[in-house]
């Protein structure tokens, strides 16, 4: 057993001890082998704990005590939007019409689920200034996929085959270019400039006869504005490529502008970020992607569309890249994020990104006379501040940020994006109130000045964790995930 942890489930198991009683059998009881194949039943007892119900609640509810969630404190990882998941969208999620649907059912047995599906994709439109949407990708990362297999179509069928060359910046979040060499492109970098921005000659060289695309995401992911947003169409659009919107940092901007407007031929967005899913621990997301009229026909299938009063699926879309996930999508992240949408409204959802914007500033500013601002314009939802001063005495951004956790706090995302040195990127989001953000902001400060004192204490971190600091090479090469039922065995003789 591990010091100062709790007994394992397997470690409280006492033969023949239940979790559940019930009553005697009413019908005639059948042996096993009357039933099933004998080649199918197992030959040896299952090695499950056997514990009682109360024990098995407080396994749980320790698991779940153990756990950092936004419901259990403030949570800044930047470009993740970590924000409050009201519960009254758990509700809506759990109401027994939605939830025991099935997607097998005939159209006309579920009007009210599909009409939630089409009514989430005119709002997306709205949102994104794009002219059609598909919920189906099931993350942010899926739907830049679909969208990047889309934009290959497109090129196919105009004839265009030696477009094999997909742009991204070199602050982009990684799974841009991943998703680009999935879907058989060659990911090619574009710098970013002194003032965190891509770099527009560099851009000039890059582009030609071979460009699918360029993905961007607008803020980008050091949370700054790409102010030429217009010239990069130009630029782009001229050379025949495609203009892809990494949809993660929508909270900064939704309702204020659209990608759409900024030229961006297709988005994906995170339901699962921006509108409010809860995520983390890899939950269910939802990734739904927009694309502009000349992309649409390439859509996966099937197609929800609405024909006077009702709604129907559409599996016949010739043109279509295919299915790219079972049915519709994650339909309980919909009525989450559908959920939060008719509640905040289009003013509610403006204020939304404008308080989110106020608060990383306010969090910036209060920073910057500690940490290093690699760039010194006003951010818009999230921020990077470096450590690199705090590295001069003998302390990381690393260690920072397991002292951090000493004080209750997830740490900020931290050596990404990859082209700021020692770096934190912080997100609040709107929903934390102006204690919280001080609260935070006080403690970095705080550590900064242990760093100068005692320096000890923050290399040490964290200090109240159950499991202190990981070997992270060895976490990684060589990682058990999974309890060895041989360790307690051992243990125990
Ligand atoms: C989270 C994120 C993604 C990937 O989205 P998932 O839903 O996690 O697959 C892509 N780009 C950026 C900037 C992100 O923050």
């Amino acid at each position: 057993m591990l010091k100062g942890s709790s007994p394992l489930i397997f470690e409280r198991s006492t033969e023949d001890r239940f979790a559940y009683s019930l009553p005697d059998l009413e019908v005639e009881k059948h042996e096993l082998s009357d039933i099933i194949d004998t080649k199918f039943i197992r030959r040896t007892k299952a090695e499950l704990p056997e514990i009682s119900e109360l024990d098995l609640m407080r396994h749980y509810t320790e698991l779940s005590n153990k756990n950092h969630g936004v419901d259990s404190g403030f949570y800044p990882l930047g470009s993740c939007t970590m924000k409050y998941n009201p519960k009254i969208n758990e509700k809506v999620a759990r109401m027994p019409g939605f939830a025991n649907s099935h997607p097998e059912q005939n159209d006309k047995a579920i009007q009210g689920s599909l009409e939630i599906v089409h009514d989430m994709q005119e709002h997306l439109k709205e949102i994104t200034g794009m002219d059609e949407i598909t919920l189906q990708p099931a993350a942010g990362a899926q739907g830049e996929w679909t969208a990047l297999m889309m934009i290959k179509a497109f090129h196919e069928a105009n004839g265009d085959h030696n477009r094999t060359k997909v742009i991204v910046p070199d602050s982009a979040h990684g799974t841009n270019p991943a998703s680009a060499v999935v879907a058989g492109f060659e990911a090619v970098t574009v710098k970013s400039n002194e003032r965190g921005l891509v770099d527009i000659d560099h851009l000039k060289t890059l582009v030609g006869d071979d460009t699918a695309a360029i993905m961007l995401t607008n803020p980008n992911t050091l949370g700054l504005f790409e102010e030429d947003i217009l010239e990069i169409r130009d630029i782009v659009h001229e050379a025949g490529g495609k203009l892809y919107y990494d949809g993660a940092n929508l909270n900064a901007i939704m309702a204020k502008v659209r990608p759409g407007d900024m030229g961006f031929d297709a988005v994906h967005l995170n339901l699962h970020k921006t509108f409010t899913g809860p995520h983390g621990g890899g939950g269910p997301g939802s990734g739904p992607i927009g694309v502009k009229a000349e992309l649409a026909k390439f859509l996966p299938k099937p197609l929800v569309v609405k024909e006077g009063d009702s709604y129907r699926v559409e599996h016949n879309v010739p043109d279509s890249i295919g299915r790219v996930k079972p049915f519709y999508g994650n339909f309980g992240i919909f009525l989450r994020a559908y959920t939060y949408i008719r509640t905040m409204g289009p003013d509610g959802l403006k204020e939304v990104s404008e308080n989110a914007v106020l608060n990383a500033n306010y969090m910036m500013r209060r920073l910057e006379g500690t940490f290093e601002l690699p760039y010194k314009q006003h951010c818009k939802h999230e921020f990077v501040i470096s450590g690199s001063r705090q590295k001069k005495m003998g302390v990381r951004t690393l260690d920072m940020a397991k002292r951090l956790l000493d004080f209750g706090y997830h740490p900020p995302t931290i050596y990404f994006p990859l082209n700021v040195e020692e770096c934190m990127m912080v997100e609040p989001t709107e929903t934390e109130s102006k204690e919280t953000l001080d609260g935070f902001v006080d403690t970095l400060i705080h550590i900064s000045k242990e760093a100068e004192e005692d320096p000890d204490i923050v290399l040490e971190a964290p200090h109240t964790t159950v499991i202190g600091r990981l070997d992270e090479t060895q976490a990684a090469r060589k990682p058990v995930l999974r309890f060895q039922r041989e360790d307690i065995i051992e243990e125990k003789e």
